[in-house]
C-alpha cells in the first residue's frame, strides 16, 4: 500500500516522462496486477487542448498507461463526462486523446451515457455513474487550476465528471461545495496524479492559462489539494469543499516538513516565455524584473500577484520584483523571488517558491506601502 501521508513532485514539462518517473519513485507500481481492469479519470470539461490550461495533458495519460503497460496492465479505459455543455467525443478529439487511443488502443467510456446508481452520502442522496465504481482501480488525473465558483478545482472536483449531467447541473442547485465534498465518500480512487504543467488562473474552461511544469502525486485527495492550493496561493479556509471533505473524513489537509518528496530536477528547468502571458495576469507583469526565470519560478509569482490584485491591492507596484537566475549573487534593495533572487533585501526563499510564501511576503509589502514608511524586513 502507498502511504497516503505522502506527495511525490516532479518537475518538467514533459509529461510522459514526469508521469513514469512519478509512478516508478512513489512505488505505485504495488498498487497493480496484471489483468486488472483499471479506469483513468482526466479532466476534459471542455473541447479545448491542454494548452488552454483547462484539461489533462494526454502525454501525462500516455506516461501512465505505459507504466500499466509494463506492469502487464492493458485493460485500461479513459472514463470522463465533459461539462453539461459539451460533448465528451468532442473533448477526446480536440484534447488529442486519439492518437492516444491509435497508439495504445486505450478507449473512452463516456460517462455521459453510462449506467447511474442512487447513493447516499453524507444525508444527500446522489445519481453517480457505474462504471468508475467497477474499475479494479481508478486513477484520477485532475489539472490544477482556478475555479470561479470553487476557487480552485484538483482532485476532488474533478470526479464531478463521474455524474451524469442532469445531476452535474443539480449539484449547482444544492450548493456544489457539500454535494462535492460528499462525492468523495462514493469513490475512491486508488492514485491520484495532477497534471499541472499548465492551468488556467482564474476558470475551469481554459483561456489564462500559467505554465507552471509540475506533476504531483499522491493518494490523499485532500492532502493533495491542500498542496495544490499552496501553490495557488489560495488559504484553505477559502475552498469549502475542501474543508468539508476533511470534516468527512475524506482525508487530512496536513503537509508536514516531510509530506512533500521532490525527484530531483534533472536537466535546465523551461524558462518562462514572458511573451506569453495569460490575459489575466499581463498587467501583473509590469511589476517584475524577469531575468532567465524558470516557468515553475514565475508561475508561482503571478499566482501570487493575481490572488493579491484580487484583494484589492494597487495595480501600480512602487517596487520591482526580482525573480529568476539572472540575479544569482546580486545584492541589493528591494524584493527577491526564489532562491536566485535571495540576496535582495526582501526575499521569499524555494526553489521554486510556493505562490502562499510569496503572497505572504507582498502583503507584507502592500501594508508598508499603505503605511507610508515602516522599513522592510527579512522576510525569508
Ligand atoms: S529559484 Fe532560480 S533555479 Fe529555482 S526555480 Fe526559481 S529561477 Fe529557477
Amino acid at each position: 500500500m502507498m502511504d497516503r501521508d505522502k506527495i511525490f513532485v516532479a518537475y518538467g514539462s514533459d509529461g510522459l516522462e514526469g508521469a513514469r518517473r512519478l509512478l516508478e519513485a512513489s512505488g505505485a507500481a504495488a498498487l497493480f496486477e496484471p489483468g486488472m481492469r483499471v479506469g483513468l479519470k482526466p479532466n476534459l470539461v471542455v473541447a479545448k487542448p491542454a494548452s488552454s490550461g483547462a484539461t489533462t495533458s494526454p502525454q501525462v495519460v500516455a506516461g501512465v498507461v505505459e507504466f500499466l503497460r509494463d506492469l502487464g496492465v492493458r485493460d485500461v479505459t479513459v472514463m470522463e463526462g465533459a461539462w453539461a455543455g459539451d460533448s465528451t467525443v468532442r473533448a477526446w478529439q480536440a484534447c488529442g486523446y486519439r492518437e492516444l487511443e491509435k497508439k495504445y488502443g486505450v478507449r473512452l467510456q463516456d460517462l455521459k451515457s453510462d449506467k447511474t446508481r442512487g447513493v447516499l452520502a453524507e444525508g444527500l442522496r446522489l445519481e453517480v455513474c457505474v462504471s468508475p465504481l467497477e474499475v479494479d482501480r481508478l486513477v484520477n488525473m485532475p489539472v490544477l487550476k482556478g475555479h470561479c465558483q470553487t476557487m480552485m478545482t484538483c482532485a476532488l472536483k474533478n470526479l464531478k465528471g463521474c455524474l451524469p449531467d442532469s445531476e452535474k447541473r443539480r449539484f449547482h442547485s444544492i450548493g456544489l461545495h457539500k454535494p462535492i465534498a460528499a462525492l468523495n465518500t462514493v469513490f475512491h480512487p486508488d492514485l491520484i496524479l495532477v497534471d499541472s504543467l499548465c492551468g488556467d488562473i482564474t476558470f475551469e474552461e481554459g483561456g489564462n492559462p500559467v505554465e507552471m511544469n509540475r506533476l504531483i502525486l499522491g493518494t490523499d485527495p485532500v492532502k493533495v489539494d491542500a498542496y495544490g492550493a499552496s501553490l495557488l496561493g489560495i488559504p484553505l479556509s477559502e475552498i469549502e469543499h475542501l474543508t468539508l471533505a476533511e470534516r468527512m473524513g475524506v482525508g487530512s489537509s496536513e503537509i508536514l516538513p516531510d509530506t512533500v518528496t521532490e525527484l530531483s530536477r534533472d536537466g535546465q528547468q523551461p524558462l518562462a516565455k514572458h511573451g506569453a502571458l495569460p490575459r489575466a495576469a499581463r498587467h501583473l507583469a509590469r511589476h517584475v524584473d524577469a531575468r532567465n526565470a524558470c516557468s515553475i519560478c514565475y508561475a508561482g509569482l503571478i499566482h501570487a500577484l493575481y490572488r493579491l490584485d484580487g484583494q484589492g491591492a494597487p495595480r501600480e507596484a512602487p517596487n520591482k520584483i526580482h525573480i529568476g537566475q539572472g540575479f544569482k549573487g546580486i545584492r541589493d534593495k528591494g524584493v527577491g523571488v526564489g532562491d536566485c533572487a535571495g540576496g535582495f533585501e526582501t526575499r521569499v526563499r524555494g526553489c521554486p517558491p510556493k505562490a502562499e510564501d510569496i503572497l505572504r511576503v507582498l502583503r507584507v509589502l502592500r501594508g508598508f506601502h499603505a503605511a507610508q514608511g515602516t522599513p522592510l524586513t527579512d522576510s525569508s
